[in-house]
């Protein structure tokens, strides 16, 4: 619901004769970071296999494609385009034969120099075969002179920019890196004495797995028969992304080292408390909207009631009606429970307003199930700024908040009372000071400089419809 896509999971394990089934079931607890490709490559005696697809995890893959991928070492990734166009081209790990041996990779995340460095590569004479910004890392790594993987990919990783955690299969090893400010999370952990490598720590609870530390920022972690090395490539500088407390992750994910729903509920009571109001009912939006509900029920008193009920199943494709349904889109999605929340006060958690339009939606569906009031309450401070750093936004002038005050944007939405969480309270709730955490999005602070910086909402196109 939140307009802000997920970006890319990724998994990796070493060493382990079930490689290509743990490696399905790993990206098939990760589908929540990618649902519009899905692959895995296998290595078997010097020999690297692949197999990718358009679509969700369970689709791409059954028994039969997985018996095509032999070997005790794979790794998968689960995509949603955040560079580069939407197209099977696209879809990742990205294979390639150098002549170190076959490679192939999987990145989360989005360099910001990647245009630079492709016109350079391509006026030196590489061939590009995707337009994802990913492809460059392994041409970096191809083109240089190192005798090993590990010492190619310092080389690579030195000249890239921007938001990346990578794992790379080789011949020998696999290698898996966080870039020196750690925006994206990921995570190693073992299996039957088998290292593995997830975006995630939901992929380990399901295949296992036991949870042993973060890939840290600025570090290489090489998997292969002498164990787990640790290789030091960078000055560390993390400012991991907040936003993957805020939304992105699953709640029973631990990432960055902390809890996903224990920072939500936190977010929830510290809103409670910096935007308290009379009310019956606390109704979260589900699902993202829970946790935080969870928080702000606890500390302001008022009970929890799952007052909207999510549709869990709709698919990607559905028939819709032929004659136009007032809110048809969000419908679909969300209901209200009219039994609890008919004749209430309530107090609606969200996780963020993007355009305010599904927002607008929401409070309209319960006020026609007999709401009496509406106080709409956000986990999260107003989402301003675009993300350079692999999460697929709006642009700016899209965004509500980067040219609407709270008041306007309450107006548009037609709540009776709005209140954000301040970036102060989020800070606080998440246990990182602003200078060592990325919260760009909303404050326009971007730890990695970025080429292109984002226009000032008064240098954004006049006439722009609201909420649009
Ligand atoms: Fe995360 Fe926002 Fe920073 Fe992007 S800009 S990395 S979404 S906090």
């Amino acid at each position: 619901m939140s307009g802000f896509k997920d970006e890319c999971g990724v998994f990796g394990v070493w060493g382990h004769s079930d490689a290509a089934n743990l490696s399905y079931l790993g990206l098939y607890a990760l589908q929540h970071r990618g649902q519009e490709s899905a692959g895995i490559a296998s290595i078997d005696e010097g020999k690297l296999f692949i197999e990718r697809e358009m679509g969700y995890v369970a689709d791409v893959f059954d028994e039969e494609r997985l018996a095509r991928l032999p070997g005790r070492s794979a790794i998968g990734h689960v995509r949603y385009s955040t560079a580069g166009d939407s197209s099977l081209s696209n879809a990742q790990p990205i294979v390639f034969s150098s002549g170190r041996g076959p490679l192939a990779l999987a990145h989360n995340g989005n360099l910001v120099n990647a245009k630079e460095i492709r016109v350079r590569l391509e006026e030196e004479g590489t061939l590009f075969t995707t337009n994802s910004d990913s492809e460059m890392i392994l041409h970096l790594v191809a083109r240089s002179r190192k005798d090993t993987l590990s010492g190619a990919l310092v080389e690579a990783l030195n000249e890239v920019r921007g938001a990346f955690s990578v794992v790379v299969l080789g011949r020998d090893e696999i290698l898996a890196a966080r870039d020196p400010n750690g925006l994206r999370p990921l995570v190693l952990g073992m299996l039957d004495g088998a290292p593995v490598l997830a975006s995630e720590t939901c992929a380990f609870d399901l295949i296992g797995a036991t949870y042993t530390r973060d890939v840290e920022a600025g570090e290489i972690v090489r998997l292969s028969e002498s164990g787990v090395e640790s290789i030091r490539y960078a000055f560390p500088r993390p400012t991991p992304c907040v936003f993957e407390h805020v939304y992105f992750a699953r709640p029973d994910s631990l990432v960055f080292g902390k809890s996903v729903a224990a920072s939500r509920e936190a977010f929830g009571e510290r809103l409670a408390r910096e935007h308290p109001v009379e009310a019956d009912l606390v109704v979260p939006v589900p699902d993202s909207g829970t946790y935080a509900a969870i928080g702000y029920a606890r500390a302001s008193g008022i009970p929890l009631a799952l007052g909207l009920v999510r549709n869990h199943y709709v698919g990607r494709t559905f028939i819709e009606p032929k004659q136009s349904i007032r809110s048809f889109g969000v419908k679909v999605k969300l209901n209200p429970v009219r039994e609890i929340v008919k004749g209430k006060r309530i107090v609606l958690i969200d996780d963020s307003i993007v355009r305010g339009t599904t927002s607008r939606k929401i409070v309209k569906m319960l006020r026609d199930a007999g709401v009496k009031e509406v106080h709409l309450r956000i986990s999260s401070p107003p989402t301003q700024y675009s993300c350079h750093y692999g999460i697929d936004t709006p642009t700016r002038r899209e965004l509500i908040a980067s040219h609407s005050s709270v008041e306007e944007i309450r107006q548009f939405v037609d709540a009776d009372s709005l209140g954000y969480l301040s970036t102060e309270g989020m800070m606080e709730a998440f246990g990182r000071p602003e200078h060592a955490t990325c919260a760009a999005c909303f404050t326009g602070r971007y730890p990695v400089e970025i080429s292109e910086p984002a226009p000032e909402p008064e240098e954004m196109a006049a006439g722009l419809e609201v909420g649009s």
